[in-house]
């Protein structure tokens, strides 16, 4: 007998109307389980799809900030992350990477999570000006050797982890909505030197429309105007890179600037695809 059939049955049987019915009771009365709350039925669950990759298996928690108030700019990390067994990767974005490893934030100088380069100032912004200067190691991190980076002890160092290469750049955050966004409003808003001219940015937003009619259904968002860069989303961010900016900047931008781009786009796409990442990587450093 199906769940519905029973309740009909019941409640005919019981000669009751059905506002006078608390249904959780009724169905625990026919010793089923159901939740008593709603909150419950839509818990958190505590098991992780784990999808199986080369050499391990990929687990996507997700945790973002979340304001407290519309008028203040306070905002709430969640850290909602349990590792067993940490023969794997932890990507997430820079405050809560910086929060679970107890160091510094990425604004701050020695901010840097990959290397120890000090920061410098330059118009109240904080520029990394040197290339070279040495990685960070997992002995180095639990050594403390670059002192003005660590706030406290980790958690993570409890553990038997290489905490470098456990925590890796995250590509969505530090690439698409970091480097590539920034990028984008230098060229629409930024100073008189480095903003297209109010031409050429019609000019780029025509050519993106224009690509609509060639982008392939894998794409799941549409090239937009360039008037709308402030909503784009990371996917959009991630196209212009790989794909549409080598074609709608190489006459606007400077020679120079288009081949820095370039580069960039380069570098970039052999990291990201899979058999050129290892192959080379050396080369996209
Ligand atoms: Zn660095």
């Amino acid at each position: 007998m199906t769940l519905m059939k029973m309740l009909q049955n019941y409640v005919q049987l019981m000669n009751i109307s059905p506002s006078q019915i608390k249904l959780q009771f009724l169905i625990r009365s026919q010793q089923i389980y159901i939740p008593k709350y709603i909150r419950n039925v839509l818990r958190t669950p505590k098991t992780h799809l784990q999808t199986p990759i080369q050499n391990g298996s990929y687990i996507h928690l997700e945790f973002d900030d979340m304001a407290l108030s519309k008028s203040s700019k306070s905002n709430m990390w969640p850290i909602l992350l349990s590792i067993i067994n940490l023969d794997q990767l932890v990507i997430c974005d820079a405050p809560p990477k910086a929060f679970v490893l107890n160091v510094k934030g990425h604004n701050v100088y020695f901010g840097c999570n990959s290397c120890i380069v000090e920061d410098d100032s330059i118009e109240h912004r904080i520029v990394y000006l040197k290339f070279n200067s040495p990685l960070r190691t997992n002995v180095s991190f639990r050594n403390w050797d670059n002192e003005d980076y660590h706030k406290g002890l980790s958690p993570f160092e409890e553990l038997l982890i290489d905490i470098c290469n456990v925590f890796v750049i995250d590509y969505m955050h530090n690439v698409c909505l970091g480097l590539m966004k920034r990028l984008l409003q230098f060229w629409v808003k930024g100073k008189k030197d480095v903003r297209l001219t109010d031409q050429d940015q019609e000019i780029v937003s025509c050519d993106l429309k224009h690509l609509k009619t060639f982008v392939l259904s894998e794409f799941c968002k549409l090239p937009r105007s360039l008037d709308s860069i402030e909503f784009w989303k990371a996917t959009e961010f991630c196209s212009f890179l790989l794909y549409s900016g080598a074609i709608v900047l190489k006459n606007p931008l400077s020679k120079l600037q288009y081949s820095h781009f370039m580069l960039l786009h380069s570098a970039i796409k052999i990291f990201i695809t899979e058999n050129t990442c290892q192959l080379y990587n050396t080369l996209a450093k």
